[in-house]
């Protein structure tokens, strides 16, 4: 069975044409234009994916997200026709999956769901078994007993560079992962991200250093000892 997307929209155009574009990908689709009608219909149905607009009739896809969350854990893509917007959505934690701002290639969204599925995918298979575990859906990292909860960006973060223990990643490639526009965020960015979450995971495993800066090249993350 293929799996389904439901594309929350309110520009019938666009809407169609995303449809095209994932249904030439391999994906079912359904549309709905109005927001107050996503909950009950997401409830009854199951989508795999929500691609999810911000400014709909009906209800906002702010309040959509949030209210959604409560009770699924469906990947949500926000949709938003302002790129300033995004950091101000990042920092809501809404635990949205992917940002993605209006204007798009059909072709970008649909290279985004793959990899919003794929990471969905990946976990059970590939789970590094090295005593830390994460949980996508509570934004949480626990290691010897105890656990603590990171921020939106933290977690996504610490999440791609434990996914490859020792792959070193420069702050190009982690913005790439964490941002859908890198317009927006300078270097500086990643590092405030990285400092903050060192700080923390320091604080679940003490005398540990998990995340290692390689001068000038990045970052990697080594299991503890
Ligand atoms: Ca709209």
């Amino acid at each position: 069975m293929n799996p389904r997307i439901l594309i929350v929209e309110d520009e019938p155009k666009l809407a169609s044409l995303l449809a095209d574009y994932l249904r030439q990908s391999g994906y079912d689709t359904h549309h709905i234009a109005n927001g107050s009608e996503v909950e009950d219909w997401v409830k009854a149905e199951r989508p795999d994916l929500i691609l999810l607009d911000l400014m709909l009739p009906g209800k906002d896809g702010l309040s959509i997200a949030r209210d959604l969350r409560r009770t699924s854990e469906v990947p949500i893509i926000m949709v938003t026709a302002r790129v300033e917007e995004i950091d101000r959505l990042l920092g809501l934690e809404l635990g949205a999956d992917d940002y993605i701002c209006k204007p798009f290639s059909p072709r970008e969204v649909v290279a985004r769901v793959k990899t919003v599925l794929r990471r969905l995918q990946r976990p059970a298979a590939e789970a590094v078994d090295d005593g830390v575990t994460l949980d996508a859906s509570r934004l949480q990292v626990s290691a010897g007993g105890s656990s603590l909860e990171l921020t939106a960006v933290e977690f996504h973060l610490f999440a791609t560079l434990h996914a490859e223990p020792g792959r070193i990643y420069s702050r190009d490639q982690l913005m790439d992962r964490i941002y859908p526009d890198n317009r927006i965020v300078s270097d500086r960015t990643i590092d405030s991200h990285i400092k903050k979450l060192r700080r923390k995971l320091e604080s679940l495993l003490p005398g540990e250093e998990l995340i290692h800066s390689v001068y000038g090249a990045g970052y990697k993350y080594e299991p503890p000892r």
